[in-house]
């Protein structure tokens, strides 16, 4: 279903929680609503499925406007945070739930439900109950009873977010696959960020009730078009004073300007093993963080400048060591505008 929102506003008595969001989402595209809590992100689902009426602004699905239209005429399936399964009934009866609503025969059902559950990877758990279930397998009951209907928008709000890390990384995986195997336009709400970059195709980031942007996840991080989708997406540090980063010691002319460096834009090595260019400065080694799959470097540039480094390796790098940086990008932001630069 393409789906096209224009001039969204929602208020709670005086707190106007979404501010004149509109957007376009093409038909079987998977998107994201991604930002920090409070922002409006649920909102915004909420009005989508009927569930919450705008205060102002219009809801277009597939050409037809659909502000007045309730949640059930509206063709959408929907998977919650906490399952939301029905707890006295089987997986066969949860999937089937919205079929019989729809007063379909037995044999249609059945054939419905058991390809949902096989699409699912459900087989032979049919006749079990919710909490004969893991986790992850309850969300996957819950997805399948969102699509049995066959709903031409799926909604998802923090479908993963009660579901352990690792669990949660494969269900991610699966999830992508499932719907491009459906071809369901599909929009989730979540706050992590390595989520949305993984699985959408699109991800909106929406703050303080604004969209700040809409684009995949490639173009946000490398061309983010506000200061704070630059800082909430991806690893960065903020530079207030530009005034010893070499390469970038004009733009600190417009006042007030600061850079957002991200790990990636940051060229390493020990005196001598870097080509000494015009553009490199001489940096000390301040601590090394473990991440688990990583190491983060802190580094100290000039007299109070900390940048951070990503490095796969432990022994290389020692704290107090004198390295040389060679910073290619940075993006530069004052209260009037932004932009990006590189070291050529
Ligand atoms: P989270 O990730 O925490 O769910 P969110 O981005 O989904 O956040 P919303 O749940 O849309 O944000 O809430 C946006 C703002 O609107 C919040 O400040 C919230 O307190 C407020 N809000 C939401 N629903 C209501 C309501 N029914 N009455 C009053 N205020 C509300």
């Amino acid at each position: 279903m393409h789906i096209e929102v224009r001039g969204l506003n929602k208020s709670f008595g005086d707190f106007h929680a979404v501010k004149d969001v509109s957007f376009d989402i093409e038909k079987g595209k998977l998107i994201g609503l991604l930002g920090p809590s409070g922002g409006g992100k649920t909102s915004i689902l909420r009005m989508l499925a009927g569930l919450e009426t705008p205060s102002s602004g219009d809801i277009v699905f597939h050409g037809k406007r659909v502000n007045d239209l309730p949640p059930q005429e509206r063709g959408i399936g929907f998977v919650f945070q906490n399952y939301a399964l029905f707890k006295h009934m089987t997986v066969y009866d949860n999937v089937a739930f919205g079929l019989k609503v729809k007063k379909q025969s037995k044999e249609q059902i059945r054939e419905r439900v058991m390809y949902l559950v096989e699409l699912t990877g459900l087989k032979g758990f049919e006749h079990r109950y919710p909490h004969q279930l893991s986790g992850g397998q309850r969300q996957r009951v819950a997805f399948a009873r969102a699509l049995a209907p066959e709903p031409q928008l799926l909604l998802l709000d923090e479908p993963f977010a009660a579901i352990d890390a690792k669990i949660r990384s494969e269900l991610r995986t699966w999830l992508k696959d499932l719907i491009e195997s459906v071809g369901i336009t599909s929009i989730f709400v979540t706050h992590d960020q390595e989520e949305a970059i993984e699985v959408a195709d699109e991800i909106m980031i929406i703050s303080k009730g604004r969209l700040e942007q809409k684009g995949s996840p490639w173009d946000i991080y490398k061309e983010p078009a506000t200061p704070f989708v630059a800082s909430f997406i991806g690893e960065s540090t903020i530079v207030e004073d530009l005034s010893e980063l070499k390469g970038f010691e004009h733009a600190s002319s417009e006042s007030g300007t600061k850079a957002l460096i991200r790990p990636e834009y940051i060229e390493l090595g020990k005196p001598g093993e870097i080509k000494l260019v015009s553009a490199t400065m001489p940096a000390v080694v301040k601590h090394l963080h473990f991440r688990g799959s990583e190491w983060m470097v802190e580094l100290e540039v000039g007299s109070t400048k900390l940048i951070t480094y990503r490095s796969l390796e432990k022994d290389v790098l020692h704290p107090g060591e004198q390295v040389n940086v060679l910073l290619h990008r940075a993006y530069l932001f004052n209260d009037s505008r932004s932009w990006i630069l590189e070291n050529p």
